[in-house]
């Protein structure tokens, strides 16, 4: 007779706390006195080094990382090989099973969970990705596509956002049988010694191989590696920071934002958490309109443009490759040698504009880059040196540690000047954009090598030139 098991697939959500698919798992395997099994499921793209990468290096080193740190909080948890779907289909082929798992705004997923559910596999998605309710829509019956209105109706919502408590894992009774043959199993130890180390690009007609571009590391800082270290943060940077968040985010020498991508990137935190803490620590509902605790406000609406990301990727899946305006996509690019003589050398921090070249070094050397940086060379990318902005989100999907689709499509997007909540045409000056950000050069002196102020690179293209010429280029559309 088929054992009866209730599984949980764990994907981008490594938490024990405030984690619907594990509580609700836990609760229906207790309910029904069922066995309970944890599971990861490793696929191809997660562990080779593809050229169209929907998983960067970076990406397959937080995965590693964090399996193997989440298995040790269960008495048993498996990481299985194969195709998600394929992986199922064997599990449900050999036991009575239920799965549950939490529901993401990845088009693949979708698509996915579509599949196994035309093969009647009894899945349970449990609603995780959006703190608001995912239908919230305009007065006039449309979804929302401009920011501020979006935060006004949301805001209470989002702010007000309740937690599940954390399932007892030490009262749940485990299915412990050894998984048969069929199925291809890897310690969560072992996941990072599969891994390539490559890191391959394609963009328009070309594929590089960044390992020659670039000289990159193989080890990361990841700040925190599980989400007890992680809650561990939060709590130290609202105590400590947060206060002076709204005065201070946007200077580069010393970094006063919470680096708090990569927990909310791979779910070792969700949003719910971060505004839970904060009502603990302010004692405070934060109704709208909120009239105090400015930088704990600022902070909420930097939350909330994730959230309007995701909400937007949501309803146009097609964002990801095409532009949320759509008389941009028409738009005509850079093309050709020179499109990627200008690329790689944005890539290498050898624009000759001194504050992009070192947040590209930045980008390079650490997985990450402050947000202040990455809005400046998107638009240089974009706007000075005529690129593509595709280009530009593929880059920095193969090689960032926060990696969040829809904020990385949305970011680029914005920085491009062709996405939801259309703002003039914005072209960031990188010389005043230091002056008024890096004031004592510490951002630059940090990541750009002794050998850049020696012999500092001339500007590809002068700065005021390629102004002129990106309006040209963006009036002929507007
Ligand atoms: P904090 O300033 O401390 O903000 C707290 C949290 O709010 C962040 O952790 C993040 O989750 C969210 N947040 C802050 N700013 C933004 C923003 N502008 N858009 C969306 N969410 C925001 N963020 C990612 O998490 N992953 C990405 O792949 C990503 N790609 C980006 C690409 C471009 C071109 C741009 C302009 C922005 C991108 N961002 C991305 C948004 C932002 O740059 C990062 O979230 C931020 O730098 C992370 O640092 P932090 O945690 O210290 O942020």
């Amino acid at each position: 007779m088929k054992k009866n098991v209730v599984i949980y697939w764990c994907r981008r959500d490594f938490r024990v706390f405030d984690n619907p698919a594990l509580f609700y798992a836990c609760k229906y395997a207790h309910d029904h006195q069922m066995l309970f099994l944890p599971i990861f499921i490793l696929e191809d793209y997660m562990v080779n080094a593809h050229a169209d990468e929907q998983c960067g290096y970076p990406s397959r080193f937080v995965i590693g990382t964090f399996v193997s740190q989440f298995a040790n909080k269960f008495k048993r948890f498996i990481v299985l090989i194969g195709k998600a779907t394929h992986v199922i289909k064997l599990l449900v082929a050999q036991y009575n099973c239920i799965i549950f798992v939490n529901d993401d705004i990845y088009p693949d997923f979708n698509t996915q969970i579509k599949k196994l559910r035309e093969s009647n596999i009894p899945i349970h998605v449990c609603v995780d990705a959006l703190t608001i309710m995912p239908e919230t829509r305009t007065l006039n019956g449309l979804y929302y596509s401009i920011f501020t209105p979006f935060k006004n109706k949301v805001w209470q919502e989002f702010c007000s956002a309740t937690i599940i408590q954390s399932p007892k894992l030490s009262a749940t009774t485990y299915f412990e049988e050894p998984l048969d043959s069929v199925f291809k199993q890897c310690e969560p130890n072992k996941i990072l010694n599969q891994c390539s180390q490559s890191r391959l690009l394609k963009v328009g007609d070309q594929s590089y191989n960044l390992d020659t571009v670039l000289s990159l590391p193989k080890q990361y800082n990841l700040f925190y590696h599980n989400d007890d270290d992680a809650l561990r943060w939060l709590k130290k940077y609202i105590s400590n920071s947060i206060d002076v968040y709204h005065e201070k985010r946007d200077f580069l020498g010393k970094s006063y934002t919470s680096k708090l991508s990569i927990a909310l990137a791979w779910g070792l935190l969700s949003s719910r958490i971060i505004i839970n803490e904060l009502r603990l620590k302010f004692q405070s509902d934060f109704k709208y309109p909120v009239t105090s605790e400015l930088g704990a406000q600022i902070f909420i609406t930097e939350l909330i443009w994730r959230e309007f990301y995701r909400y937007l990727h949501l309803h146009y899946p097609q964002l990801h490759t095409a532009p949320f305006q759509e008389k941009f996509r028409t738009m005509k690019w850079l093309s050709g040698d020179e499109a990627h003589s200008r690329f790689v050398a944005w890539i290498q921090g050898l624009t000759g504009y001194p504050i992009v070249d070192a947040a590209m070094h930045e980008l390079a050397q650490t997985g990450t880059m402050h947000n202040r940086s990455r809005m400046i060379v998107s638009s240089i990318l974009t706007k000075n040196l005529g690129i593509d902005w595709r280009w530009g989100q593929e880059y920095f999907r193969a090689m960032l540690l926060d990696l969040d689709e829809s904020s990385n499509t949305g970011g680029w997007q914005w920085g491009a000047s062709v996405g939801a909540d259309p703002k003039p045409i914005r072209i960031f000056n990188p010389l005043l954009q230091a002056n008024k950000f890096d004031p004592n050069q510490q951002y630059l002196r940090a990541y750009l090598p002794q050998s850049y102020f020696d012999s500092p690179p001339t500007p590809i293209i002068e700065h005021s030139q390629a102004r002129i010429m990106a309006l040209q280029r963006y009036k002929k559309i507007i």
